[in-house]
């Protein structure tokens, strides 16, 4: 079923997810709100969601990147369900990436994100994951977990002066961003 993605300033945001009972992950209850975050953002072209943005308090998100044609130049990630996952950072790099939120409609800012973490967490069959995560796509999974603690892109943006709407990007600064997304796919394989 297609959820309601809530918007920024909507409380729900801004809640800190609890844990889901491992027990429970293969409950209806859970596997029906995979089943939804997955549809939701298929249907909303996203490149991930998190279960606060249908306003439901719960540390579950789901990540995929197939030819996303939002991020036309993000590489591809296949599709990621994570519960209660955890973080961990490998290196003191930063890169500074353009973002954008279904639940902050029609915008782009840049971000400073970690561009090598480790992921651990439980899959949707209540399985350990853990992997490493690099470049661009490790910050699609930083910004995916970060809504699980209720925290937005806008809320890490050391400049405010990068905001733009889709069209400015589009025109003032998606072509210099997609080489720096090329330079970054280079230096850490994705
Ligand atoms: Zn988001």
């Amino acid at each position: 079923m297609i959820r309601k993605i809530v918007h920024i300033g909507n409380p729900a945001l801004r809640q800190v997810a609890d844990p889901v009972d491992i027990d429970k992950i293969s409950s209806d209850e859970i596997q029906g709100l995979i089943d939804d975050l997955i549809e939701t953002m298929r249907d909303a072209n996203g490149a991930g969601l998190a279960a606060t943005q249908i306003a439901v308090p719960k540390r579950i998100c789901v990540i995929e990147v197939n030819k996303n044609p939002r991020y036309s130049y993000k590489p591809d990630i296949p599709l990621t369900v994570l519960i209660n996952p955890e973080v961990t950072f490998l290196t003191d790099e930063r890169i500074n990436v353009y973002e954008g939120c279904l639940s902050v409609p029609n915008m782009r800012g840049k971000v400073d994100r970690c561009p090598e973490i480790l992921i651990e967490g439980y899959d949707r069959d209540g399985q350990d994951i853990s992997f490493i995560s690099r470049g661009i796509s490790a910050g699609t999974f930083q910004h995916e977990l970060d809504h699980l603690d209720g925290l937005i892109y806008t809320d890490r943006m050391s400049d405010a002066s990068s905001l733009s709407t889709l069209d400015e990007f589009a025109e003032h600064f998606e072509d210099e961003f997609k080489q720096q997304v090329i330079n970054i796919v280079d230096s850490y394989g994705s």
